[in-house]
């Protein structure tokens, strides 16, 4: 057994992401500047997206996209409960409303053969979750809102780097004639981190219109229409946020990007070595990959069949917890949490496939930082624990 606990997904940081916050400081431009700048630019590349605005998180990008888009209140936005709970808080702090869809068994990914019937004549957007870095299924959700004429706004915060199809999550959903914007989350577990930090891509217009949400909804460009005098002069256009990313967050993400390939070879020969030594277990499923999809595989998710082991979920986690081996479980769907509860009069049940598969999930360590030592250290525990345990 382990003697040192193993956090399920602790970050990797170089030598070159420390140097170059140094360098930042040394320099003296510590918020909003040019390494903000080339980390858009940079990362717009990557997906290709037509642009890219970095701000402090994922949550931030989402809530200026809907700004940006000008939902609030009186409209409605479709999305999925098995998420983070800040996809549907958003669409609170605008004061919409969320209307929840149930998810599909394998992917956990909002169902698109359920999105239709949740969509009435307030409804302004789309919101896929692009779950553990599976993309949503992207094609028929487009369908309906080319059909509806709705936005679509997809939570990627797991989803770098995805394909779906022949792009990338990021790039534009080819054939959309409405709105589409991409979140990207930075935070400390992702695949990507700044500490705290997110990205938002989509058309340059709507891109630039959420820079100024971003940013107390000021605007130069709008004073520099009618005068020559640019440097200390800004118009307040609109009652904006305060999201965006210092150059002291970019100066660590324009490393990680260097970085990223290699940190997803090092998760997918992760994800080989828990599929070969975990599919001889009957007592648990793992995760899927559809053949149209590049995963990000930002989690490995375990779900135990209850039918085949003694214990449940909670005492699973202990066992492992026992075993110096950290877990986590995601998410508790979002319906489930009191103040949507009480708000929307939601019961667990009604969102059944999510509510089941929410019971009898687990995630497993999976990190670029996890040696082969981490590795074998779960896939060991795990089976002592299945051994131990069966029904
Ligand atoms: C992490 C996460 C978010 C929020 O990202 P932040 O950058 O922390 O705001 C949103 N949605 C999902 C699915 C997440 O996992």
């Amino acid at each position: 057994m382990r003697s040192q606990f193993l956090h399920f997904a602790p970050p990797l940081i170089g030598d070159e992401e420390i140097e170059e916050v140094v360098r930042t400081l040394r320099e003296g431009w510590i918020t909003t500047g040019p390494r903000a700048q080339r980390f858009e630019t940079e990362f717009a590349q990557l997906v290709g997206a037509p642009a890219a605005l970095a701000v402090n998180s994922a949550t931030s990008a989402m809530h200026i996209a809907l700004a940006a888009l000008g939902i609030g209140e009186g409209d409605e936005v479709v999305t999925t409960t098995m998420t983070f709970t800040s996809t549907v808080h958003v669409i609170e702090h605008q004061r919409a409303r969320p209307v929840l869809v149930d998810v599909e068994a394998d992917t956990l990914n909002l169902d698109p053969n359920k999105v239709e019937a949740a969509i009435s004549p307030k409804t302004k957007a789309i919101v896929p979750v692009h779950l553990y870095g599976h993309p949503a299924d992207m094609d028929p959700i487009y369908a309906i809102a080319q059909r509806r004429g709705l936005a679509v706004i997809e939570d990627a915060a797991h989803a770098l780097p995805a394909r779906y199809r022949d792009r990338m999550i990021g790039a534009p959903q080819p054939g959309f004639d409405f709105p589409n914007l991409v979140a990207f989350s930075f935070y400390a577990t992702k695949n990507l981190t700044t500490g705290e930090g997110g990205m938002l891509t989509g058309p340059p217009e709507l891109v630039e219109d959420a820079r100024v949400w971003s940013l107390h909804g000021m605007s130069r460009d709008a004073f520099k229409r009618y005068t020559s005098d640019g440097s200390w002069r800004y118009d307040v256009v609109l009652p904006g946020f305060k999201y965006n990313m210092p150059d002291i967050q970019a100066a660590i993400g324009l490393h990680q990007l260097k970085r990223l390939e290699a940190m997803q070879r090092r998760r997918r020969a992760i994800v080989a070595q828990y599929d070969e030594a975990l599919g001889e277990l009957a007592e648990v499923d793992r995760p899927v990959e559809r053949p149209e999809v590049e995963s990000a595989w930002h989690i490995y998710l375990l779900r135990l069949r209850p039918e085949r082991l003694k214990i449940d979920r909670g005492a699973f986690i202990e066992e492992l917890r026992k075993r110096n081996i950290g877990t986590s479980v995601h998410f508790i769907p979002v319906h489930e949490h009191t103040y949507y509860r009480e708000r929307y009069g939601w019961r667990p049940e009604d969102f059944p496939v999510a509510h089941r598969e929410f019971e009898r999930m687990l995630s497993l360590p999976l990190s670029p930082a996890h040696t082969d030592q981490d590795v074998a250290d779960v896939i060991e525990a795990v089976t002592e624990v299945i051994r131990a345990n069966r029904a």
